[in-house]
């Protein structure tokens, strides 16, 4: 009961990338960054394992950003000439690659991570791959010309890159979508329906993360900008429980989600976000517990996952390390609460 996970990034450690960046900078390059990449996996792998969270990820060091780190091993896209664009409905400004020919994967993406951490732990496993649609909020087309079919087009390039890793011995593979709480409409229309053709054939456990992003300070004035009540999920939820994924994220703590919109996701697992990543303040375990228990009242203790609100990678190292404690702590005594 209340298993425990990340969302999906963790912090770089300062030897390999900048740090406290959203986009930061590789310390290395060639083999010697490909080597601090897997140097800087184990290391989160030991930080987790030794918190004691039940799911295990790669925390994300191998790539720049968790959009961009897919997309460099993608036909089609220009990275040469970046163009700043507006993302999230404009919500902030990103240098993002063009696409400007039909997509097509050059080979795999993640094999080396997914088979070095399937190598270092036992644990469970889950790999996070970003959602169609934040993907096509996230680059500048000029050449499909159509958001639904450019979706589809990505969808099924991360469906052949899903497929090998559940190959590859991963038992979560996670999509994420923070453009489902931007474009709730379209995501109701279209989105969930490119999310399940990117999941389509997986027997693993599936997963979508949906959040209000990273604790960076356009995401705080953009939440702060979206009153007392978030009801941004009720439009998507009911679209996701009729699909075919078996576990959704979502933020919790410190959000103004009411929480008997998780009532909406009956027959799915849910990860009830416990740990705030906007604030550099260390959730205590009775918070975390507190939390869960008002999760309670809307999910089935055997399918509530204890998680974070979302990645952790522009936070400081220590203050991620001592929340991956505190999630673990905090699912245990609210563990202990239920005896
Ligand atoms: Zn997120």
């Amino acid at each position: 009961m209340f298993e425990t996970a990340i969302a999906g990034s963790l912090p770089k450690p300062s030897w390999l990338a900048e740090t406290e960046k959203l986009w930061p900078q590789w310390k290395a390059e060639g083999a010697e960054l490909a080597r601090a990449k897997l140097d800087a996996t184990l290391l989160w792998i030991k930080a987790q394992e030794d918190a004691g969270l039940t799911t295990i990820g790669d925390g994300e060091q191998s790539r720049q950003h968790f959009v961009h780190g897919f997309l460099e091993q993608v036909e089609g896209i220009d990275f040469e000439h970046k163009v700043e664009m507006g993302i999230r409905a404009d919500r902030y400004k990103a240098m993002v690659p063009q696409v400007v020919a039909p997509l097509r994967l050059k080979g795999r993406v993640h094999a080396a991570e997914a088979h070095f951490l399937r190598a270092h732990t036992k644990r469970k496993i889950k790999f996070t791959l970003p959602g169609p649609m934040t993907i096509v909020d996230t680059v500048a087309d000029r050449f499909y010309g159509d958001r639904v079919k450019l979706a589809m087009a990505f969808a099924e390039l991360l469906n052949e890159e899903a497929l090998a890793l559940q190959d590859d011995g991963v038992d979560i593979v996670q999509f994420d979508e923070p453009a489902f709480n931007v474009y709730m409409a379209d995501a109701a229309a279209w989105g969930v329906r490119a999310l399940e053709r990117a999941a389509q054939g997986l027997v693993c456990t599936t997963a979508v993360h949906i959040c209000y992003g990273y604790g960076i300070q356009a995401n705080v004035d953009w939440k702060n900008a979206l009153g007392d009540e978030w009801r941004q999920y009720e439009q998507v939820f009911p679209a996701l429980a009729k699909s075919a994924i078996d576990q959704v994220s979502l933020e919790c703590f410190h959000s103004h989600v009411p929480p008997d919109l998780m009532g909406l996701l009956k027959g799915k697992d849910v990860m009830v976000g416990v740990i705030d990543v906007a604030s550099d303040t260390i959730e205590t375990p009775e918070e975390v517990a507190d939390t869960i228990g008002r999760a309670l009242q809307f999910v089935p203790k055997e399918r509530l996952i204890a998680c974070t609100n979302c990645g952790l990678a522009p936070m400081k190292r220590a203050v991620a390390e001592a929340k991956l404690r505190a999630l673990a702590q905090g699912a245990a005594l609210a563990r202990a609460r239920l005896d």
